[in-house]
């Protein structure tokens, strides 16, 4: 068993920027042999993630529309990627959203329309796409969803996103036990915060940072990078025996109380 991961495809979802933690993921995974497929949300983004996609030092990528709140595009995307590759190995799930008025003041004023926006692009679209990718993970495989602390304890301002992600986190559970008999794992990473566009929405994320530097056990904040490594040990048959997991990248925070 090793860290390779030639010969397997694996679709990464949620790439925006050269920020975005699904960039940090899909470098690891190229750099261990993966051929990558990525998905992208709206024609705004078409340019940025193609011109990612041709930085990674192989050309056998495919990119394709997929906005997560669509059955139909869901189904069509996958459709593609069955045509053109066969078999996938794995998929990397690194999408939320919420809106921005939201992510700030109190839990409590979350509106109903906005409650469901947050669940549907941020926790239901897994199980979406796990329904849509399993015919084509007929070998078995890996799929890698991104969660956040907020959804297992109170962080001020995550608010409506927060909820979103305990569900995600449950989703996570019992995608595994539906999948595990087909050899599909399904785990999250619980990154800690980075500055992303997604972040940005957050109230007051510089202050915690900040807080993070101070008292993360590891005394820094996390990088792409060290949520990519641990998403390729995720892909990789190393994790074999691992599904149903919130793995935290948080250089340990989530241990600390006071
Ligand atoms: P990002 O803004 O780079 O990525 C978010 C992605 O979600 C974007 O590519 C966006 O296009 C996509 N998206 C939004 N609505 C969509 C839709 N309807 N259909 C398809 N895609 C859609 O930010 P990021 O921080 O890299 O976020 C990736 C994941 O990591 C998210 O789930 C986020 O909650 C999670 N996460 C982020 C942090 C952090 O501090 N940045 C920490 C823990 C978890």
């Amino acid at each position: 068993f090793q860290l390779s991961l030639e010969n397997r495809t694996f679709v990464v979802m949620g790439v925006a920027n050269k920020r975005s933690i699904a960039w940090g993921i899909s470098q690891s995974l190229a750099k261990a042999g993966a051929r990558l497929i990525f998905t992208y949300a709206g024609e705004r983004l078409e340019k940025n993630v193609r011109q990612l996609a041709e930085s990674l030092d192989r050309d056998d990528h495919l990119v394709l529309p997929c906005d997560i709140t669509s059955d139909e595009e869901i189904a069509t995307t996958f459709k593609q990627i069955k045509e053109e590759v066969g078999t996938i190995h794995g998929i990397a799930h690194c999408i939320a959203f919420a809106n921005k008025e939201e992510l700030e003041g109190e839990y409590l004023n979350t509106t109903r329309e906005g409650f469901l926006l947050a669940q549907n692009i941020s926790a239901y679209s897994l199980t979406a796409v796990a329904k849509e990718a399993r015919p084509l993970m007929s070998e078995g495989g890996s799929i890698i969803t991104l969660t956040y602390l907020g959804g297992e304890k109170v962080i001020k301002n995550y608010n409506v996103m927060g909820v979103a992600k305990a569900t995600l986190d449950a989703s996570v559970k019992y995608l595994a036990n539906d999948l595990g008999k087909d050899g599909i794992r399904v785990n999250a990473i619980s990154a800690g915060p980075i500055r992303t566009l997604a972040a940005k929405g957050i109230g007051g994320f510089n202050d915690v940072l900040k807080t993070i530097e101070e008292k993360a056990p590891l005394r820094k904040t996390t990088t792409q990078e060290e949520v990519g490594d641990t998403a390729l040990f995720l892909a990789s048959d190393l994790a074999r025996g691992i599904t149903g997991e919130i793995l935290h990248v948080d250089g340990g925070y989530n241990i600390i109380s006071l």
